[in-house]
């Protein structure tokens, strides 16, 4: 094997492979134990599983650190925000996941920490609010509002301060943006959505390239005990394998139905980043975005998102989404059916 360093593409194939030796296995098998046999370098379940490492070797190589898998997207999230000092301060972009926010909320209502939100559109504001803080937390895009973070500057200016940055790149993906590149110290993935993909599984993740927080997050997981399951993690795996092709399809989708959705009856705005599967249309209200998911056929009206099926959701559902996301707002996940059928079925259910 030459030692030439792999496209990412390749690598969501080719890496947490077994070692290509006469008769082994070609994917590392599910390893349905609680236990190993003294000895060795694994004893008991909650610390470790050869499932687990396979899908944490891939993703640790996508993302450029050492990666350390959890139960969901949710459990990850919770190891990061306890690195946060008693008494510290997390800055956090205010269209973050809303059960981020929740989970900060929680804490600050407990005087666990304060919590400073910011509008990361405004990278001044952000800078601004990094004085004395313990952790940044960013999202690009965010979601659902679809804004985009200026990460490598953000993630700069908290180097300066001493802040702790983190980046949930569940939108984008390590095919899109890789954050630690860009200078982030920790990346955060709900694999439940594009890198599993299939809409089969949940499952989480946190990157990070500096072994200190890596072996206090692996700490906390054997602890907390918020571990995947071996079928999970195989699952995940299984999914990544495929990213970079249905990425190319529904990135290829998704851009295809924002030139098709511009115009369209009752479309007040478009929200399109310009990279990854996930828009938004604004309609007028509250009433005719209902209507919309409720006449959509081939759509599904579901949350989650980033499977091989589109799906879609007015937000303002959830009385926790953030007051500041439009009652009208429809976020789209694209993705990898053929576009006219995307196209015909949302357009037919906008009422053209
Ligand atoms: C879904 C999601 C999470 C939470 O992940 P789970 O796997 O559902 O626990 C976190 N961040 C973002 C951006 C998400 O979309």
């Amino acid at each position: 094997m030459s030692d030439t360093p792999r496209r990412l593409e390749t690598v969501t194939v080719s890496a947490g492979r077994p070692p290509h030796l006469p008769g082994a296995p070609m994917n590392e098998p599910v390893t349905f134990a609680s236990s190993f046999v003294a000895g060795g370098e694994l004893e008991y379940a909650r610390y470790g599983n050869p499932s687990w490492t396979a899908l944490e070797e891939a993703l640790g190589a996508l993302e450029g650190g050492d990666c350390i898998s959890f139960a969901s997207g949710m459990a990850a999230v919770s190891a990061v925000i306890n690195l946060v000092p008693a008494g510290g301060a997390v800055v956090v972009a205010r269209h973050s996941y809303q059960h981020t926010l929740a989970l900060l909320d929680d804490g600050a209502a407990s005087a666990r920490y304060e919590v400073r939100r910011v509008d990361v559109a405004d990278p001044d504001a952000v800078e601004a609010a990094l004085p004395g803080a313990a952790m940044v937390w960013l999202e690009s895009p965010t979601n659902p509002a679809l804004e985009l973070v200026d990460i490598e500057r953000l993630a700069r200016a908290a180097r300066a301060a001493g802040v702790l940055s983190v980046v949930d790149n569940t939108f984008a993906s390590p095919l899109l943006q890789r954050p630690l590149e860009l200078g982030a110290d920790i990346v955060v993935h709900s694999a439940t959505k594009l890198i599993a993909g299939h809409s089969d599984v949940v499952l989480g993740a946190v990157v990070t390239g500096a072994p200190e927080l890596a072996e206090r997050i692996r700490f906390h997981r054997g602890l907390h005990g918020a571990i995947p399951g071996p079928m999970e993690a195989f699952l995940a795996l299984r999914g990544l394998r495929t990213l970079s092709v249905r990425l190319e399809r529904a990135e290829r989708n998704a851009r295809e139905l924002t030139r098709r959705l511009a115009g369209a009856a009752g479309v007040l705005e478009v929200r399109d980043p310009g990279f990854g599967t996930i828009l938004a249309v604004v309609l007028a209200d509250a009433a005719a975005a209902d209507r919309v998911v409720e006449r959509v056929g081939l759509w599904i009206p579901a949350t989650s998102l980033g499977g091989v099926e589109s799906t879609l959701e007015r937000r303002r559902r959830w009385a926790t989404e953030a007051p500041t996301i439009p009652e009208g707002l429809i976020r789209l996940s694209v993705g990898i059916e053929h576009i006219d059928d995307l196209a015909d079925d949302l357009l037919r259910a906008l009422g053209e």
